[in-house]
């Protein structure tokens, strides 16, 4: 039976960036909330930071196209809240290193100019001038000023202070559930915190949360590794977000830099691997050159909790007292904001947003897993 100091009236269960934002803006509008967290680094710890809709959109991904932008609207109020977040506004140059790569980005330029997103096509010369260290070999590049990154780890820090409420350290095994609603939380060992509603904000790991089969949101592992890089004659590398074909080059602004990321499906494994390594330095050092000079401070490896079409899963779930804020898949960072202010509109029983109904819970709802 739950004492009367364990009766919350919003359990989050992870205190990644998901959930330590959802639990702060649901205390904001006066909710007693309790933040049930694992204490394992979750994919925010591993995670670049990059706050990039325009230079991520793709054909066919409309939907995530809205909720990226609609968050990034939104950031820079957002961390204007919070102390030192470790967010930098300076934008992110795409590069093509051949021919092929050009024309795939040329496509993509055409794409994105058309949905009147702020992209502008410089030839390699122009590039240069912005960022010298890029090699001559460049083919193009696009400028997107809008696209800026964050230092994850800050924010989660800066997250934690600004909640301020009460934090478990403890692993939730499942939901609580009588009469057809969610009561609360069940950790691992055994004891019950009492919960008027729960969001589910665990990244990956809500798969392995046990509740009623029907009611669950269908997330996978989607491994990627990352190295953090270190510059020992300090910052100026470049400084801005160098994105190629499949490796990206983040800058943190103070010379250190994370260089990521592999997209690999390989279940719950999280080692890093040569092949891992090899690929990344690869990719980036025929755009940046410069990146052999630098010293390695870390490497490591996450997963990214994916749904079966991509888009998250935000908003009231199917049982009464369910409410979903996961499935972020590689943009988690970009969608905190957004995905905080819908979960707390959520919470006080509002009808959210048209734009917001692709990310709708329910979609998977009875579908099986
Ligand atoms: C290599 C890599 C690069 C990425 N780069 C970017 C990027 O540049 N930009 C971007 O926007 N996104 C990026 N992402 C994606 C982003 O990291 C995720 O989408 C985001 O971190 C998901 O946030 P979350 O809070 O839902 O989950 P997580 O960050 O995984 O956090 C989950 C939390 O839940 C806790 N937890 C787990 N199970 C339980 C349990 N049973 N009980 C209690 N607590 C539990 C964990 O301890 C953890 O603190 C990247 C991800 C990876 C792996």
């Amino acid at each position: 039976m739950a004492s009367q100091s364990d009766s919350f009236d919003v359990a989050v269960v992870g205190g990644g960036a998901i959930g330590l934002a959802c639990a702060w803006r649901a205390s904001q509008r006066g909710a007693r909330v309790v933040v049930v967290d694992a204490g394992e680094p979750g994919a925010w710890n591993v995670a670049a930071g990059m706050l990039a809709p325009v230079s991520e959109a793709e054909f066919g991904e409309r939907a995530l196209l809205e909720l990226g932008l609609e968050s990034a609207r939104r950031y820079a109020a957002f961390c204007a809240e919070l102390e030192q977040p470790g967010y930098r506004d300076v934008g992110t140059l795409v590069v093509a290193r051949d021919r092929d790569e050009a024309e795939a980005l040329e496509r993509l330029a055409a794409f994105r100019t058309g949905l009147g997103l702020p992209v502008e096509r410089l030839r390699p010369s122009q590039a240069r001038a912005l960022e010298p260290a890029l090699a001559p070999t460049v083919r193009l590049a696009l400028d997107i000023p809008s696209d800026h990154s964050i230092d994850p780890r800050r924010l989660v820090a800066a997250l934690g202070r600004a909640f301020g409420g009460e934090l478990r350290r403890a692993r939730a095994a499942s939901l609580s559930v009588g009469r057809g609603r969610v009561t609360g939380v069940v950790l691992e060992d055994g004891a019950e915190i009492a919960a008027g509603a729960v969001v589910v904000a665990a990244g990956v790991h809500v798969s392995r949360l046990g509740m009623p089969e029907a009611a669950r949101v269908p997330v996978r592992p989607v491994k990627g590794q990352v190295l953090r890089l270190r510059d020992p004659g300090g910052p100026g590398l470049v400084e801005r977000t160098i994105r190629g074909e499949s490796a990206y080059f983040v800058p943190r602004g103070d010379g250190r830099y994370v260089l990521g990321a592999t997209m690999e499906d390989r279940g719950w494994d999280t080692t890093p691997t040569a092949g891992g390594v090899y690929e990344l330095l690869r990719d980036i050092s025929e755009v940046v050159p410069g990146v052999f000079e630098l010293d390695i401070e870390e490497l490591s490896a996450g997963l990214r909790p994916a749904t079966p079409d991509n888009v998250p899963a935000i908003g009231r779930g199917a049982l009464e007292g369910l409410v979903w804020a996961t499935g972020h898949f590689r943009n988690g960072i970009l969608l905190t904001p957004v995905t905080a202010d819908l979960v707390a509109a959520a919470l006080a029983g509002e009808v959210l947003p048209s734009w917001a109904a692709p990310a709708d819970p329910l979609r998977f709802a009875g579908v099986p897993a």
